[in-house]
């Protein structure tokens, strides 16, 4: 574990940190392909800590033909032996897990404990499918046919390209890869061009994995680049299935063209998740549970809690008690102990939280607590206070997911009002109730209640576990990745019917003698 006595806090401690982790990963960024390069840098001083080659179209289209050929090859391997492939992998990654961390508080600004648990959920994805490996499993159904056997079997698809964001910057791609592989897939990666280092990492310890267990190469390409250099990975006809996350805005642009060739997505977009904290709520456990979401990963995640939704017998005494937390909250260099909130990602994100606050206090909202920079000493690193903001109602602004820590608070007076308010937003992801009474609890739950993809009580909105299936609803796409039964997005059904007798009769009683 990192201590405070040795957090890196020049860019000079940082770079040195990302070369020691890369090399100890076995990873080298000479070997990326590319004509052009992109500069990486740590949001925790804001400046250059590498500098990667880029690809362009032509070495994606390469990766995804390699890919391809990759595929021929592992599908027909049996999947319990694709299992133990993953299965090294996760042992490695287990090994390496204070280095993937590392390139993790470097590149996007994850205070420790949550770089950690990053990792931790790559390592929890391989377990299951590891398990997975020996049950992807289908139906036989009764046939309507004496003599016939109706089943259905899942077979792997192809190529999976995995589009990943910034703020997962390695999870991601290990939710959708462990499961892909053990189906039968391969992988083409793009990740954010924020983070490429954890992503060169990643990639060098699964390709060590494979050729510890001769598997064949290929497996999982890492293509470095931009929206641009990626668009084989959308329109190339090689590449069935698709699994993005990122803005609404991203997913606009790529949907389309994945359905016009009539591909495959899975698309994790944005979120604007919310909280109702009814009146019998117990508070202490409502507050920790609202300030972790709110706060945490300096409310850069696709699940934070971005709107409250609170009873007005009780707004009052939250917003206190959420203000007072978010006053205490430690915030700076994310590697030292103790602190709570590190970085937002850069100045283009440091910018909007300003306009949105703007625009918030022009509807007619009042800032609470929190929303101002927090000055480190580097003047290109933006460190926010996160803001608490009492909305006069559920303008546009809040509408929208501004990708920084705001939380607007909302307040009902009918359990109904409350519902409507939450389910009144264009996204769908994650959302929560605090509350005591349990019809309250059922209710939210029920199809009348919230309407998003994963819907907690009494816990907060971010978090989730990866034996569940991840995904939302409305704009935030539909895709379901991770546990449960996700695994059958990067598969293909047959149903067969066997004829073992010696007659031929039709279904539906058709008489074609
Ligand atoms: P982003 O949309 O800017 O970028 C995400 C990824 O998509 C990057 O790799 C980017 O290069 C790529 N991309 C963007 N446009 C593309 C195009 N036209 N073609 C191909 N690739 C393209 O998002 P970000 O700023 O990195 O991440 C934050 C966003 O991601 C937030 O909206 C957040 O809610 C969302 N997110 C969603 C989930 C989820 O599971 N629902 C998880 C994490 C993040």
């Amino acid at each position: 574990m990192t201590t405070l006595a040795d957090t890196p806090t020049t860019t000079g401690d940082l770079r040195e940190l990302a070369t020691r982790a890369l090399d100890r990963c076995g990873a080298d960024i000479g070997a990326l392909t590319g004509r052009t390069t992109l500069d990486v840098r740590s949001p925790i001083t804001g400046e250059v800590v590498a500098t990667v080659p880029m690809a362009d179209t032509a070495d994606a289209e390469a990766a995804v033909q390699v890919a391809h050929e990759a595929y021929l090859v592992w599908r027909a391997v049996p999947a319990p032996v694709r299992g133990a492939l993953i299965k090294r992998f996760g042992q490695l990654l287990t090994e390496h897990k204070e280095d993937l961390a590392d390139l993790i508080g470097i590149e996007v600004g994850k205070i420790r404990s949550e770089a950690l648990g990053e990792v931790q959920e790559m390592i929890d994805i391989c377990d299951f499918a590891v398990g997975l490996s020996r049950r992807l499993d289908g139906r036989t159904m009764p046939s309507e046919r004496p003599g016939h056997r109706l089943m259905e079997t899942w077979h792997p698809v192809g190529v999976v390209a995995v589009i990943s964001a910034f703020n997962f910057p390695a999870a991601v791609w290990a939710w959708n890869t462990a499961v892909a592989l053990v189906c039968g897939d391969t992988v083409v990666w793009k990740p954010s061009e924020a983070a490429p280092l954890v992503a060169v990492a990643g990639s060098a310890l699964l390709a060590r994995a494979a050729e510890e267990l001769s598997a064949p190469a290929h497996l999982n390409t890492l293509v470095v680049t931009d929206a641009d250099g990626a668009a084989p990975l959308i329109d190339s006809p090689l590449v069935p299935v698709v699994s993005a996350t990122g803005s609404e805005r991203m997913g606009a642009q790529i949907a389309p063209r994945i359905a016009a060739r009539f591909g495959r997505s899975i698309l994790e977009l944005g979120g604007n998740n919310a909280a109702v904290v009814t009146p019998s709520a117990d508070l202490d456990l409502a507050i920790r549970g609202i300030v972790f979401a709110a706060a945490g990963t300096a409310g850069q995640r696709c699940t934070t809690l971005r709107r409250l939704i609170v009873h007005e017998s009780v707004a009052d005494t939250v917003v206190e008690r959420v203000a007072s937390a978010y006053r205490n909250l430690r915030i700076g260099n994310p590697f030292a102990d103790g602190v709570l909130v590190g970085p937002l990602i850069d100045k283009k994100a440091f910018d909007g939280m300003g306009r949105a606050l703007d625009e918030a206090v022009d509807d007619g909202g009042v800032v609470v607590a929190g929303g101002e920079r927090v000055d480190t000493g580097d003047p290109e690193a933006y460190y926010a206070r996160p803001a608490l903001v009492r909305m006069p109602g559920q303008t546009e602004l809040v509408r929208r997911e501004t990708f920084a820590p705001i939380l607007y608070v909302l307040t009902y007076s009918t359990f109904a009002d409350a519902v409507a308010l939450h389910n009144g937003v264009p996204q769908g992801l994650s959302s929560s109730i605090f509350t005591r009474d349990q019809r309250e609890a059922e209710q939210f739950l029920a199809a009348e209640g919230s309407d998003c993809g994963i819907v907690n009580v009494n816990i907060g909105t971010s978090g989730a576990e990866i034996g569940g299936a991840f995904g939302g609803e409305k704009t935030t796409g539909g895709g379901r990745e991770s546990g449960s039964d996700a695994w059958r997005g990067y598969m293909r059904r047959a149903t067969n019917t066997v004829n073992y007798s010696t007659e031929l009769p039709l279904a539906q009683g058709v008489d074609f003698s």
